[in-house]
Formats: C-alpha cells, sequence, structure tokens
C-alpha cells in the first residue's frame, strides 16, 4: 500500500518535472522566436541583446555609438565641461591627459586627419580612440568634418 503510492507519487512529479521542462523549452523557443532588428545598422538580435535608447530598439554596438554621440553631443555636458576647466584656469590642451594631448596636436599640425590615421599614427585602439574623442569634442578642441565622402578630424576653431 505505502509503496504503491509512493510509486505513484514518484511517476506523478516525473511527469510533472516533464510537462514543465516542456513549457520552459516553448517558452525558450518563443523568446528565440521574437528575432528584433536594430533600427540603426538593421542587424538582427535577440531580445536578451537588445537595448532600448529613446524607444528604438538597437544592438550592442550602437547603443554605445550612440551613448558615446550624445555624450560627446550634449550641450550641457559641453558647458559643465568648458566650465569646470575654465574655473579651474585651464586653457587649451590644459587639463587633457598626454593622449589627448597628442591627438590634438596631431590634429593641428595636420590640420585634418582621418580617425585611422590618428588611431595609425598613435597607436589606439578603436575603443580608446573613441574615448578620447569624446572628450576632445566635450572641451571643444576637435570636431568632425564632412568632406567628400570622409569624415575628417580638425581643430573646434
Ligand atoms: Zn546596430
Amino acid at each position: 500500500m505505502c509503496n504503491y503510492l509512493s510509486g505513484k507519487g514518484i511517476s506523478e512529479s516525473l511527469l510533472w518535472a516533464i510537462d514543465s521542462e516542456e513549457n520552459e523549452k516553448e517558452g525558450e523557443k518563443e523568446v528565440e522566436g521574437v528575432a528584433m532588428k536594430c533600427s540603426r545598422c538593421g542587424q538582427e538580435i535577440k531580445e536578451a541583446e537588445s537595448y532600448t535608447h529613446r524607444g528604438k530598439t538597437l544592438c550592442e554596438d550602437c547603443y554605445l555609438d550612440i551613448r558615446l554621440e550624445v555624450k560627446a553631443c550634449d550641450p550641457w555636458a559641453v558647458y559643465s565641461a568648458t566650465r569646470s576647466r575654465e574655473s579651474a584656469d585651464f586653457k587649451g590642451t590644459e587639463g587633457l591627459t598626454d593622449l589627448q594631448k597628442e591627438i590634438y596636436a596631431l590634429v593641428k599640425r595636420k590640420g585634418k586627419v582621418t580617425r585611422e590615421e590618428v588611431i595609425e599614427g598613435l597607436n589606439l585602439s578603436e575603443q580608446e580612440m573613441q574615448t578620447q574623442l569624446a572628450t576632445l569634442r566635450h572641451c571643444e578642441l576637435v570636431k568632425g568634418h564632412k568632406q567628400g565622402d570622409k569624415v575628417y578630424l580638425v581643430p573646434f576653431s
């Protein structure tokens, strides 16, 4: 009697386990089935890897890109960056890191350079370049300048 009951109990919980396992699999499939597209580059992304920025669905690359752009073009950020440099009596390139000074010097010397030239000339990674450039834009030292189908970095003023 006892054996029979416990036997039944086991098979019932086994069935339940199999049941819920199947449910889980179905649930996973559904999530994977929701293929999303990055609204910036059009790349297909899984929901779990998607980012939302101002109501748009973005892949990780574009999200990081946009976040950096927003930072670089945010007037309030520029205001506070220039203001704090002013109040600390920083002028021109003072207050920049050596690397930022080098990039700025290169841009000034050449008048206009491509990102690739800076990356090669100073042996930077794309990521380093991105970060340094954001600061140089913040401080209104370097800006992007489109000429033909190329974008150059030029002195801000
Ligand atoms: Zn994208």
